[in-house]
């Protein structure tokens, strides 16, 4: 997947031109004003992958295909609430030092049952983000324990890896690396 969070619309398209078919973006505020020159883009799909509040929950629901930071019962009855066919994948918080955002692992049963009842919703994976370190093989556990937690619940999409760790993360099973650094440059800061 294509990081494209700070680059222009742009960088989506000659991406797209190259081929690339899968983009992640983190705000939905900064997603509204790039959607309108890439959502013609035939066969592109675009990945919510930042924390999303439930308040904007509609607003994405209609820009993206996939929401992979569902961390909430309350955040999927959002989407819900939306009435698009919406992919997800539930964020997993697996350490104390990660940001805020992501469900705890003892969450997830219930978070699988609370997307179940949500027709519109498909439920296909899990996807995290490891504490930060130089060092790739720091992120070795963390993505192991969330191929573990997935197997254990018939969940077969693994959204991690980012450019720093992705070999890491696809010798531990990862299906899907969110690539934007290796792929784009350096972002100026958000
Ligand atoms: C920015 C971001 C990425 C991409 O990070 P790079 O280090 O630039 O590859 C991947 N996943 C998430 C959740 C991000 O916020």
């Amino acid at each position: 997947m294509a990081v494209t969070k700070i680059f222009p619309a742009s960088a989506i398209q000659e991406a797209y031109a190259l081929g690339l078919r899968d983009f992640g973006e983190n705000y939905v505020q900064e997603f509204e004003g790039k959607h309108p020159l890439v959502e013609g883009l035939e066969g592109a799909r675009f990945h919510l992958i930042g924390h999303l509040q439930s308040n904007k929950a509609r607003r994405a629901a209609e820009m993206f295909q996939v929401v992979e930071t569902v961390d909430s019962v309350r955040l999927a009855r959002r989407l819900e609430e939306a009435a698009r066919p919406l992919e997800v994948l539930l964020e997993v918080k697996l350490s104390e030092e990660q940001a805020k955002s992501g469900a705890a692992p003892g969450e997830i049963p219930a978070l699988i049952d609370a997307v179940a009842a949500c027709p519109h919703l498909r439920l296909t994976g899990l996807m995290t983000m490891p504490p930060w370190s130089d060092d790739p093989e720091a992120s070795r556990p963390y993505f192991r324990r969330l191929r573990e937690l997935a197997e254990r619940h018939g969940l077969r999409r693994l959204s991690m890896g980012m450019s720093h760790d992705l070999e890491v993360a696809i010798q531990e099973g990862s299906t899907e690396v969110r690539v934007g650094t290796a792929l784009f440059g350096a972002r100026r800061k958000a």
